[in-house]
């Protein structure tokens, strides 16, 4: 406790007297808010208990820590883990540590924290230098260097090295355990290694920008904890070297301060503007602050999910064109939703408005939540908006950025309720809490009542040490009003009249709303309490018509918010071929049995199924349940969906009873993605990732082969089948020949081809054939010497 107190002190010494700018408001910091809720509080003890501890076993099973413990020389060996930015890993579970220390103390993690940080202590080279596979490579004449650390230091930095990006989770993980434990063990590594930095780049030195960026927010922190201008500086140098000659995927592309749109990989991109904020803030730099507003509108406006997840591509882990937000292949990385806040946090501070909270919020809620599992061991790195069934959490991954993000993002969420300006409270997200705040020179205690996000009502009490007039000020979330974002490119399809309302100590009270803020400016004294109730129907929310994959569609949203269709709700497991019935009215109720207690929204709609003659066809009128999108995948993989179509184009129907689905399929190699070959969807080319595929990959250079049993002997005289195709990057290929086969009696016979076998990308291949009276048909594959390939759909008629 003493030690926590000492170094706010530090901290504020010197951010308030040497260097008076920073942001205009600051957060109250998670430790002095205790939460009290029963959505959040569970989870960060869970965070404690399950992820904290299981993340780091695995950075100890999968070699991360043996890596410190050789570069160290407590060991011997090679570089054990396969990326070089693996180190980071460790850093960022240590941050998480540290934060969850403070809530959860914990004698045993703290030690732990000291034997791993005497290991990184060791595996920094004398000179500050600290990247385990160099400093490992080298014990061995320089073998086993990774080919993307590049020869000499830093050389290779703009591209793959990832060494500066590790030093950014290393210098927030020093400060982090710094402030946690007042021990400088991890500091005084941050402060060598980051003197190292500072001595080697510089306009006349090394002029090489960050490819993977961080390290700027980890300079801000260490210039906030130590006070020494010259992290700050270096952290502008880095954003300023930037560009232009450099790639759109790292946002090199243009200077940073000439950049207007979000583009790249989306992790790189926030944490970049999440430092640009930070500079903006500091040194109140407005072609800064531009930029991020243009990069923010752009984001809000054109490139972001009803969830509030980011980068919709996964081949650049990044954005993609306007509008362009296809929902089953949605990337919308974890990092990127923790990004997303970071960023939108750090412009609320700049302006104290609530348009960035309610970004903040949506993605806190939706996106960044569904990372994680319930039982707080599974993670996403994507986060799709639909599924049929080919997504999954994973315990861990090889690049396991996302599961060490959730671990230390976890744990500073209760940061992210209040914040202070002069004579301000700024109330931002309501979760039970007790807290206690400076305002001023006035110590105050703040408790917040609240059931979010289930119910719209909040009840907040102050008791200040001194009665004293302040303002407080309270976030009026668009949802509460008639804005599903700012921007408009998600929009309620209705407007409420009833609007939110506000008392205190039970007298109505006309507020007005400032930047989105309702403020009540008085004379407070002991126990005022103040009644918020917003309200909390069901909204029907519609994109904006640019975005293809959502015509025809509505989301659902309650509150903050977004809800889905999962299969063990609805009807045998079905949901994508859903149509809801727009005239039905959607009810809401808490189920404290689902899902550890839920709010679940109910409504009807109808199943829809091909017909063989092409159209779609209407099953009997059923019930429809919907949950939060963050809890899905609690209870296994299968059909997900966010938005739920009321015209019957936008579903994708059963399949139509074809001699294809009626069979029994059979290969030589079985795998989940087996039934993709008979579902009817097409694909829209050889390497639509939009629709489910059949592959052999990483099988080459052999005939394989796919098999229908049909249900009865049927005659048969064409079949038509579209190839997987995922070249240039990937490993298959159309193949190099096929050959169609068919069983009757107990023989197999090629069929007698009336027209040519052909191989085509892109498109169907088909084949009529002398008709034959079969109990099976087969399709032999001969695959390329050099490729895998795979199937979409095979049709037999
Ligand atoms: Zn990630």
């Amino acid at each position: 406790m003493f030690a926590v107190a000492a170094i706010t002190l530090i901290v504020t010494g010197c951010t308030k007297k040497e260097e008076p700018n920073d942001y205009p408001i600051q957060p109250v910091p998670f430790t002095s808010v205790k939460l009290t809720d029963h959505f959040w509080a569970p989870r960060i003890l869970r965070n404690a208990e399950v992820t904290i501890p299981i993340a780091f076993s695995y950075c100890e099973s999968t070699g991360r820590v043996k890596n410190f413990e050789i570069a160290g020389g407590l060991d011997t060996g090679r570089f054990k883990t396969i990326y070089p930015f693996d180190d980071s890993d460790v850093f960022k579970i240590i941050e998480g540590a540290a934060y969850s220390l403070q809530t959860y103390p914990n004698a045993e993690l703290d030690a732990y924290l000291d034997t791993l940080i005497n290991k990184i202590g060791l595996a920094q080279e004398d000179d500050g230098y600290l990247y385990t596979n160099r400093t490992i490579a080298e014990m061995h004449g320089g073998e086993g260097l990774h080919k993307w650390a590049g020869k000499n230091r830093w050389e290779l930095d703009s591209i793959l090295s990832h060494e500066l990006y590790n030093l950014g989770h290393l210098y927030e993980a020093a400060v982090a355990h710094y402030q946690a434990t007042g021990k400088r063990t991890l500091l005084d590594i941050a402060i060598k290694s980051a003197e190292l930095v500072n001595r080697d780049f510089g306009y006349d030195r090394v002029k090489v920008w960050p490819g993977h960026q961080v390290i700027e927010m980890g300079l801000v922190k260490l210039y906030r904890a130590t006070g020494d201008r010259k992290y700050l500086d270096l952290a502008r140098f880095f954003l300023d070297i930037r560009g232009p000659k450099g790639e759109p995927y790292a946002q090199a592309h243009k200077k940073v301060i000439d950049q207007s749109e979000a583009v790249g990989h989306s992790v790189r991109a926030t944490y970049m503007y999440s430092g640009m904020a930070d500079i903006a803030a500091i040194e109140r730099d407005e072609a800064y602050l531009d930029a991020i507003t243009w990069i923010w509108e752009d984001i809000v406006y054109r490139k972001m999910y009803i969830t509030g997840g980011i980068g919709a591509t996964g081949g650049n882990e990044g954005f993609a064109d306007p509008f362009v937000l296809p929902n089953m292949t949605a990337y919308c990385e974890t990092c990127a939703s923790i990004g997303n806040i970071f960023t939108n946090h750090r412009l609320f501070l700049l302006h104290g408005e609530s348009r960035y909270m309610d970004i903040l919020e949506k993605t806190l809620y939706n996106s960044m939540l569904s990372g994680v599992s319930l039982s707080a061991d599974r993670f996403f790195y994507p986060n799709p908006l639909a599924s049929n069934g080919q997504h999954e959490r994973s315990a861990w991954f090889g690049c396991a950025c996302c599961p060490s993000n959730i671990a230390r993002f976890v744990p500073a969420i209760p940061g992210y309720i209040y914040a202070v300006s002069d004579k301000d409270l700024y109330v931002n997200l309501f979760i039970s809490n007790d807290a206690g705040i400076d305002i001023g020179k006035n110590r105050v205690r703040v408790t917040q009542e609240a059931n979010f996000p289930w119910d719209g009502k909040v009840s907040i009490s102050v008791f200040p040490d001194n009665v004293e007039k302040f303002s407080v000020r309270i976030r009026i979330p668009g949802w509460a009003m008639n804005e599903a974002i700012t921007g408009n490119l998600y929009r309620f399809d209705d407007q409420i009249t009833e609007g939110y309302k506000i008392t205190i100590n039970d007298a109505p009270v006309d507020a007005e709303v400032e930047d989105g803020y309702a403020e009540i400016k008085r004379r407070w004294e002991k126990g005022d309490q103040i009644d918020v109730e917003f309200p909390m129907p069901v909204r029907i929310v519609v994109a904006d018509e640019r975005i293809e994959d959502d015509r025809g569609k509505i989301a659902v949203q309650r509150g903050p918010v977004i809800y889905c269709a999962e299969w063990p709700d609805n009807n045998n497991g079905n949901v994508l071929n859903l149509l809801i019935n727009n005239e039905t009215p959607f009810t809401t109720e808490f189920n404290s049995s689902l899902l550890n207690g839920t709010q679940v929204i109910r409504t009807k709609g109808f199943q829809t199924k091909k017909t063989l003659d092409g159209s779609i066809e209407k099953l009997t009128e059923e019930p429809v349940t919907l949950i939060p999108y963050a809890l899905w995948n609690n209870r296994g993989p299968g059909q997900m969906m966010v938005w739920l179509p009321v015209t019957p184009e936008s579903t994708l129907p059963l399949p139509a009873p074809t001699i294809a689905f009626r069979s029994k399929v059979r290969a030589n190699k079985i795998t989940r993605a087996l039934s993709a070959v008979n579902d009817q969807e097409e694909p829209g080319d050889s390497n639509d990732r939009s629709v489910t595929y059949y592959h052999w990959w990483p099988d080459k250079n052999q005939w394989v082969w796919v098999q229908y049993d049909f249900e009865k002997p049927e005659t048969i005289s064409k079949t038509s089948v579209y190839w997987f195709d995922d070249g240039p990057d990937g490993g298959c290929r159309i193949p190099d020949a096929w050959e169609i086969l068919y069983l009757s009696g107990n023989i197999w016979t090629p069929v007698k081809a009336a027209t040519k076998y052909k191989v085509t990308k892109n498109d169907w291949d088909t084949l009529t054939f002398r008709p034959v009276k079969a109990t099976a048909i087969k399709i032999k594959v001969k695959l390329n010497k050099d490729f895998s390939s795979g199937i979409y759909e095979w049709i037999v008629e």
